[in-house]
């Protein structure tokens, strides 16, 4: 009962109205709690490494997901409870800070849970495997400082990171063409790069895609795409050196804002009222004109009438431009985006170097290059592909290549994937358990098991014997003293992750580690749910 009693005798109620609240204390609190995480866990298990399945998800509305990606999984499965919550925060927090390795921590917290349990029921405080597994980590975490190995590439010689790049992209739909993602990716990253400051600004890369094509025809433009095409189909589809005033103001004469009565009732009336709105759009061609523009890019419409104008005196224009390319575009074009037409000048003119309209198979599609920029920073990936599922995983699974590329610009330091880095450690946290002398060392011993649930995981998925080919890797690395040995997912024929360039970030891996023990740690540490009962 939560009913206290003061330093007078008298007693108090800590929770209010209890009987509409259930509660669940103690052991039994754990073990729901580790069953719950457990559950969440265990969905995202089989999606694990490169044989790893898709999940099929639909939302409320109708619109279908399938993906493979741990984070965007969680995130849609609309979950209920409050500890399956704390995994997706847990998911999300790794696609955050890292971009990839969103299942594997999942599934290693997961791991850790069941070990947990294990111990509760050999009768070991909660508290002291919480202790256990933050001093296992500790070890881990060393150990793969150890193991890890520099890498070196230059802007020359892109091959390692693009190598890097498709071992993440190696367990998504777009595998077929990894090679191709991976080096877009690789490319785009350097392009916007600061390589003396090891920054990457990744939202200078802009991604779009559209319906139609091939995967293959995936490509990367050094400059802007913009879903729009020319006003006028008579307009050049092609302009070399252009200059371009980026406008968000109307580019028409201005209409009366209040309200106005025109009395027209003559002939000659109308004509000269025409005459005065012709002339009126005329002076601003002109002074487009005059300030050396060659495009007009415009936030807003401008009516037929005065498409037919600019395709008359020669000035071709792109209209109903959204806000975030619009700003974009001046990003790129070292361009001035011009709220008031009185203040265009030639130098808040943007410059590129090509500026082309390209259209789409038999459809009326047309979007515009905007390309050589003078400031080209900003990049954009354009994806192609079947179908609007495709493109959206695809875009998906390019975030993480995107996040490994500039990963490793930040630090270029990898360990070996495959399960291999999680093997080394668990063998090395492992030895350490013999060191600690408390209880905390059945908790050290568990924490290297639930390492050993990786590997065994990715071999399950890849239709392995998990619990064999575990024990034979195991015993290779303590034969060998390697770390390169992992499982052969993909049935290559060799085990040395080294010689089939499967490559994980050393940040990303530490990550996991860590992001997971502090969360199995919290859950460990709650003896007391106090929730709103169903009735
Ligand atoms: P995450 O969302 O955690 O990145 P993935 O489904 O991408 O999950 O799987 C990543 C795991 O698959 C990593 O442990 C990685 O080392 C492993 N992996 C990727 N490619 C291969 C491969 N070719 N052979 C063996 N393991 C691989």
């Amino acid at each position: 009962m939560a009913l206290a009693f003061d330093e007078y005798g008298r007693p108090f109620i800590i929770i209010r109205e209890q009987d509409k609240k259930s509660r669940l204390r103690g052991l039994d609190a754990q073990k729901a709690n580790i069953t719950a995480g457990k559950a969440v866990s265990r969905i995202l298990r089989t999606s694990l490494g490169p044989k790893g399945m898709d999940k099929m998800l639909q939302s409320p509305d109708g619109d279908v997901t399938i993906t493979n990606d741990g984070a965007t999984i969680l995130e849609q499965m609309d979950v209920d409870n409050q500890i399956a919550k704390l995994m997706v925060e847990l998911s999300r927090s790794q696609d955050y800070e890292i971009g990839d390795g969103t299942t594997g921590v999942v599934v290693l917290a997961g791991a850790l849970l069941e070990q947990a349990e294990k111990l509760l029921e050999r009768g070991i405080h909660p508290v002291r495997i919480a202790e256990g597994y933050e001093m296992a980590s500790r070890i881990a975490v060393e150990h793969l400082d150890h193991i890890a190995q520099k890498f070196e590439y230059s802007v020359s010689n892109i091959e390692p990171l693009v190598q890097t790049c498709m071992t993440t992209l190696s367990s998504k739909i777009v595998s077929r063409c990894k090679h191709t993602i991976a080096e877009i990716a690789v490319k785009a990253v350097l392009a916007v790069a600061d390589l003396e400051r090891k920054d990457v600004n990744l939202d200078l890369i802009k991604v779009e895609g559209k319906v139609g094509g091939k995967l293959e025809d995936t490509e990367l433009i050094y400059g802007i795409l913009v879903d729009k095409d020319m006003s006028h189909p008579q307009m050049p589809k092609r302009i070399e050196d252009a200059k371009i005033a980026i406008l968000t103001c109307p580019f028409e004469p201005p209409k009366a804002k209040t309200k106005h009565k025109v009395d027209i009732d003559t002939v000659e009336k109308f004509q000269t009222l025409r005459h005065q709105e012709q002339k009126y759009f005329n002076d601003m061609v002109q002074k487009c004109k005059d300030v050396g523009a060659t495009l007009v890019i415009c936030q807003w419409g401008f009516d037929d009438e005065a498409n037919h104008l600019l395709m008359h005196h020669n000035l071709p224009a792109v209209r109903w431009v959204g806000g975030v390319e619009l700003e974009l575009i001046a990003i790129a074009t070292g361009g001035r985006i011009v709220p008031r037409f009185q203040e265009l000048t030639p130098e808040k003119l943007g410059k590129a170097g090509i500026v082309r309209e390209k259209s789409f198979g038999t459809t009326k599609d047309r979007m515009l290059y905007i390309e050589q920029c003078a400031n080209s920073r900003a990049v954009t990936i354009f994806i192609r592909g079947g179908n609007k599922m495709m493109i959206e995983e695809t875009k998906r699974s390019l975030h993480d290549a995107l996040c490994v590329a500039r990963n490793l610009i930040r630090n270029n330091f990898i360990v070996y994937g495959g399960g291999s880095a999680e093997i080394s450690c668990s063998i090395a946290v492992e030895s350490g358990a013999d060191g600690y002398p408390g209880v905390e060392q059945y908790a050290i011993r568990s924490f290297a098991e639930a390492l050993d649930s990786i590997p065994m995981a990715l071999a399950e998925n890849s239709g392995l014997q998990p619990i064999e080919t575990l024990s034979a890797v195991k015993s290779q690395h303590i034969k060998e003293k390697t770390p390169f040995c992992g499982i052969d997912c993909n049935d290559v024929g060799t085990n040395n992750m080294q010689e089939q360039f499967v490559f994980e970030t050393l940040i990303g891996k530490r990550q996991q580690i860590l992001l997971a023990t502090q969360v199995v740690k919290m859950i460990l540490k709650i003896d007391d749910v106090i929730s709103p009962s169903d009735y």
